[in-house]
This record gives C-alpha cells, sequence and structure tokens, in this order.
C-alpha cells in the first residue's frame, strides 16, 4: 500500500493503447519508451517466446509501475486450440490447384500427396463439403471423404505449404476444449506471475468461457477473443460471460471472407458497449509500420474509426512485436486517439451506440452522474470502487470529462488498463464521507484534472469499504484556498 499515493497525470485521450511484445521490444528500455509513448497496457503472446523472456518483461512492467507512479496492465494472450500441420520432408511443398491431397494421423513428414494433421478431434468433426483454410487462408481444401485416420480432400486453392502452418476450419464448431495442454501450462505460468488478465484464443462456445473462467478462479480477469464464426453466433452469451472482448481480425479474417468484418467489428463492439465490457479492436492497425516509420493513410483510416465507434482499447500486434518501428507505431496511436478524440463530431459519434441503464442502483447513478458531469461543468468524475464496477458502468456512459478512479486493490487498479477513460489510482479507502470528499479534491488537483473553483462529481458506496454497494453521487467544488494549501504541500 503506497504511503502518499503518486498520480500520473492522465493521458491526453480516452481510448487504451495495448501494444504487443516481443523480440522487437521485450528490453526494458523499449519497454519504457512505448510506455511513455503512450502504452496504457502490454500484451505478452504466449503464442511466441519462452517462459523465461515473457518473466523478463513482465517484471520489467511492474518496475515500471514503481518508477512511473502508475497502474500498468497486462495481458497474457493464450495460444488456445490453433491446429497445425505436422511437417514435410523437404520442409516445403506446392500443393496444385486441383489435386487430392490427404491429412492423416501418421507422423511421418509429408510431401506433395499428404501430411499429418495431429488434431485426433478433427477427424470425426469433419465432412464431405467441409472447407479447411492452410496458412491463413491462402491455401484452400475441400473434403471429399473422411476414412477413420484419413482425410481426403481437393485442392481448391494451391500454393506453397511449408512445416506447421495453420490450419482454420470455419465450417464447424470444432470439438477441442478451449485450452490445450500448452495452454494450461502457460496459463498457470501466467497467474504465477499475476498478470492482470487472461486472453482466450479460439472461443467457440459459452462453454469455453465458463470453463476457463473456473480455472483462473477470479486470479485474472478474462478477455475473449472474437474470431470463430461459431462465436458470433452465440456472441451476446460470449461477452456477458467475459469481462472483455477483443475483435481478433486476425483470425476472424480468415475464417470469414475479409469483407465481412468491418459489419462484426461494428457489431461486437455496439455489443460490447451495450453490456459494458471493455473491447479491444486488434491486428494489422498499422500493419505497414512494421516497415515503415509511418503508416498508410488507409490504416489511420482504420485505426480513426475504431476509436469513433466508441472501442476500449486499440492494440498493436507485430508493429510493436517485431516490426522496425515500435516506440513510432505507439505514438501514432496515440497520435491518431487524440486528433480523433478533440473532433467536435467524436461526441455525437460516440453516442450513435445507446447504452439504457440496466435496472441497477449502481447503473442510474452511473448515468446521473455522467449527466451532472456535463450538467454542471464539472472537470471530472471521480469514482471509489473495489472491485472496478462502478468503474466500468461509468465508463459505459462514455462521459466527456475525465475519470479518475480511487482504488485500494491495486489488481483492480491494474485491471482497468483496457477500459475507456479509466485513469485508475492506487490509493488506500476512505473512512468517511468528509475523508472522501477531502481526498477526491487532493487527487483531482494531483492528477491535474480540476483547479480552484472546478466542480467534481463524485461516486461512492456507503459504508465505504463495501464492495458493490455503489449509492452515492456527490459534487464538490475547488475553492482557491484548497488549491493553495495543496500547492504549499508539494
Ligand atoms: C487475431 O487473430 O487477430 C489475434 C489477435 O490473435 P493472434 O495475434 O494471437 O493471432
Amino acid at each position: 500500500m503506497p504511503t502518499r499515493t503518486s498520480v500520473f497525470a492522465p493521458r491526453r485521450r480516452k481510448v487504451r493503447v495495448l501494444a504487443t511484445l516481443g523480440p522487437a521490444s521485450r528490453t526494458p528500455e523499449m519497454i519504457a519508451t512505448l510506455f511513455k509513448a503512450g502504452a496504457d497496457a502490454f500484451r505478452v503472446n504466449m503464442s511466441h517466446g519462452q517462459h523465461d523472456d515473457h518473466a523478463l518483461a513482465i517484471a520489467t512492467i511492474r518496475g515500471l509501475e514503481k518508477r512511473f507512479g502508475r497502474p500498468t496492465t497486462i495481458l497474457a494472450d493464450l495460444q488456445g486450440p490453433k491446429l497445425r500441420v505436422g511437417t514435410f520432408a523437404e520442409g516445403l511443398v506446392s500443393l496444385k490447384t486441383g489435386a487430392l491431397f490427404r491429412l492423416d494421423r501418421d507422423p511421418a513428414p509429408g510431401d506433395d500427396q499428404r501430411v499429418c494433421l495431429p488434431h485426433r478431434e478433427i477427424f470425426e468433426a469433419l465432412e464431405a463439403g467441409t472447407r479447411l483454410l492452410l496458412d491463413d487462408g491462402k491455401l484452400v481444401l475441400r473434403v471429399q471423404s473422411v476414412d477413420g485416420g484419413e482425410i481426403v480432400t481437393r485442392v481448391e486453392v494451391g500454393g506453397a505449404l511449408s512445416n506447421h502452418k495453420g490450419v482454420n476450419v470455419p465450417d464447424v464448431v470444432v470439438p477441442l476444449p478451449a485450452l490445450t495442454a500448452k495452454d494450461r501450462a502457460d496459463l498457470a505460468f501466467a497467474l504465477e506471475q499475476e498478470v492482470d488478465w487472461i486472453a482466450l484464443s479460439f472461443v467457440q462456445r459459452p462453454d469455453d468461457v465458463a470453463d476457463a473462467r473456473r480455472l483462473i478462479g477470479g486470479r485474472a480477469a478474462l478477455l475473449s477473443k472474437i474470431e470463430k464464426p461459431a462465436a458470433i453466433d452465440r456472441l451476446e452469451e460470449i461477452v456477458e460471460l467475459s469481462d472483455a472482448v477483443m475483435v481478433a481480425r486476425g483470425d476472424l479474417g480468415v475464417e470469414l471472407p475479409p469483407e465481412q468484418v468491418p459489419p462484426l467489428q461494428k457489431r461486437i463492439v455496439e455489443t460490447a458497449r451495450r453490456l459494458g465490457r471493455p473491447v479491444v479492436v486488434a491486428t494489422q492497425m498499422l500493419e505497414s509500420m512494421i516497415k515503415s516509420p509511418s503508416p498508410t493513410r488507409a490504416e489511420v483510416s482504420d485505426v480513426a474509426t475504431a476509436i469513433y465507434d466508441g472501442a476500449d482499447a486499440i492494440m498493436l500486434s507485430a508493429e510493436s512485436a517485431a516490426g522496425d518501428w515500435p516506440e513510432e507505431a505507439v505514438a501514432m496511436m496515440d497520435r491518431i486517439a487524440c486528433s480523433v478524440e478533440s473532433d467536435p463530431a467524436y461526441k455525437a459519434r460516440l453516442h450513435f451506440t445507446e447504452t439504457h441503464p440496466d435496472a441497477t442502483t449502481a447503473d442510474a447513478l452511473a448515468a446521473a452522474a455522467a449527466h451532472i458531469a456535463e450538467t454542471v461543468s464539472a472537470t471530472a468524475i471521480i469514482c471509489f470502487t473495489t472491485s472496478g464496477s462502478t468503474a466500468r458502468r461509468v465508463a459505459r456512459e462514455r462521459p466527456g470529462v475525465p475519470l479518475l478512479v480511487l482504488t485500494p486493490d491495486q489488481r483492480t487498479a491494474r485491471r482497468l488498463g483496457l477500459l475507456w477513460g479509466a485513469h485508475a489510482v492506487h490509493t488506500r479507502d476512505v473512512a468517511d464521507f468528509e475523508e472522501m470528499v477531502a481526498k477526491s479534491k487532493r487527487m483531482a488537483l494531483r492528477a491535474g484534472v480540476a483547479r480552484g473553483g472546478d466542480a467534481v462529481v463524485l461516486m461512492a458506496g456507503v459504508p465505504f469499504g463495501t464492495p458493490g454497494a455503489t449509492n452515492v453521487v456527490h459534487v464538490a467544488r475547488l475553492s482557491g484556498d484548497e488549491l493553495k494549501a495543496y500547492k504549499s504541500e508539494d
């Protein structure tokens, strides 16, 4: 628990930036650089790298948190049940369009006639007519017949195929558990490292989320990646069961034709916002910046669209993990966000998505706080919360002023790094109403979100320290004397 709470100034934007770490960005210097350039949260991708590399990156991020006095969010992304072909004797084959090609369970290296598909369960799920997409959809096979241990396919789109390339099966619900043996080992590691979020890949059914949640047992929050057509079919239930979701456009755009991704992105963002779950838009956002110091105009526009739609967070993948310009990519995200959010039309567009309050006290108060802030021209909403739930309901309203979230729970403070507009501060709880008001004013001054004469809207639960009991909204006005007194403290 901190003695004198340090408060970093909020970012100048509401949307959060999530940067994937990898070989280009795992050094302590580069992580600090990305943080300063605007990264609010970091993704460690368990599909790549070793546990030792991830542990080092996580320790660096926690070190930065202390140095900058600001909670920082870590998301561990589990690989999930990604299907892959085995190996080839020559490492690489060329499949001819129109030819027959077999997938079997024989681990012997393959050739241009056959290869091993080391996933027993898939043989039972496939039937004649099902498509198999290989290497991110570059090759397409159509199943002709399945006979026990052998799948005979016809090559509809041929090309080069090399060892361990990915296999997508968009037409069926694959009878695989959401967590493979590797995922379970990675999950145990990530929880031991006390990461804040676990991302679940290739979620297909609500049960996948429920199973993972049982395993995580409250030790981290759970984000479901939406990248399978089956997950789209049960979107509402999956979002409801998750703490956050990601529009994982990479695999989504392989499993479905790419032109279906933009409407689905809108639908996923809208559903998550309506249900009050943070939503991350991910993949290829600034793809050309892997190699180039500046993005294409179309990429800038894509990032801007996600922000106008009201996504909570935007993500960099290879741009920050393996690209030549990780710092520039984060800075570019930051600049696009600042530009969009200063557009007078941004606010109106944000509210195209209607988020009617649920019939709960917390929602009624969250909506009221946002209205009051607007009506009295308050400069901030300050929210006392233990679990973070009140902050999520306020953020759902997309208020126009900064949202300062004061929490005695460090895990909550860290988890809030994916939430639109939330500026979390880990600090001691208050004991009574007077202390709440005095502390709010001090924190608002320290964070630079209010000055003498400004009003701030406070939200809390009385009795203090009782989770889930938000029942107070209060307007406090800072006096010039309080400002002077605060300045003389420092
Ligand atoms: C995606 O497919 O868009 C995604 C985010 O997942 P990954 O980067 O793990 O492939």
